[in-house]
């Protein structure tokens, strides 16, 4: 082969490389989502997450808070709507192809986030990422006007997540997690962050394919739907069922006459 065909080559095995991650078609990677209650993993990505499992990634989810607010009904104590949002998560996770091994409970009280130690909880995910390595990160967005006039956990969420992001790399931050847990630096090679608003989004991923599912799984969290939320009753009249996940049809986001996941692609510390 001649030196001028091999450097085309390599050229072009550079132009591949340098390719950005595509969700839709990644495979056997290892994927980690930030969530800040047991329900945003799956309303904003549970399409995503449903074809990342079919195509055999491994997921891990991550959940700031325990989710022990959010109910209407004056006889729910936190102690069990905890317990029943972790069954709720867990069953839509099991829908979307995700075991509940592979979710992980920061245990945070709903709505608490913010009041937690900010130096500790930046460490704690920072450990994370340096554990397990992921060749994409999920997590709310913190460039969203959404994050500024959402609520406590959600502002709290994103910008945890993206600094943790930010030390994973840097074996000066947290070097303890180094000298005594084995933990090596990790760059996270690409971030997809969702609850962007449209005016932001950049990735778009196509769940046709997928989207039954992801209403089902949504579905799974009876408890933060009328009736349950006023009256806790742990399943679905099957017709006001049928009725929600309509409703939730009608209403999930579409482009170009296609059920879609919107995203603010970015990699490093730059939007793509
Ligand atoms: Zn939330």
């Amino acid at each position: 082969m001649r030196s001028k065909d091999l450097l085309c080559l390599v050229l072009m095995a550079g132009t591949l490389l340098a390719q950005p991650l595509r969700l839709e078609t990644m495979q056997g990677k290892t994927v980690m989502l930030f969530t800040p209650h047991p329900d945003d993993d799956t309303f904003c990505c549970g399409g995503t997450l449903a074809l990342l499992a079919k195509n055999q990634n491994r997921i891990h989810i991550v959940i700031y808070t325990n989710d022990d607010k959010g109910s209407y009904d004056p006889e729910m104590t936190s102690e069990r709507l905890a317990r029943i949002r972790k069954a709720e998560e867990e069953e839509a996770c099991r829908i979307l192809g995700i075991p509940k091994e592979n979710i992980l409970w920061l245990q945070y009280h709903d709505g608490m986030l913010e009041y937690a130690n900010p130096r500790d909880l930046v460490e704690q995910v920072t450990g994370l990422i340096r554990k397990y390595r992921p060749d994409a990160v999920l997590s709310i967005d913190p460039g969203s006007e959404n994050v500024r006039w959402h609520k406590t956990d959600h502002r709290m969420a994103a910008m945890n997540t993206i600094d943790a992001i930010r030390a994973a790399e840097w074996h000066l931050y947290f070097p303890n997690q180094r000298l005594h847990q084995g933990l090596e630096p990790w760059k996270v090679p690409a971030e997809f962050f969702y609850y962007v608003t449209p005016k932001e989004a950049n990735y778009f991923v196509n769940i046709d394919s997928v989207v039954e599912t992801k209403l089902s799984a949504a579905l799974a969290h009876v408890s933060q739907f009328p009736p349950a939320v006023e009256r806790y009753r742990p399943d679905w009249d099957l017709a006001r069922l049928e009725k929600m996940k309509a409703a939730l049809r009608a209403r999930a986001p579409k482009r170009d006459g296609h059920y879609v996941e919107a995203f603010r692609a970015a990699s490093g510390f730059s939007e793509q």
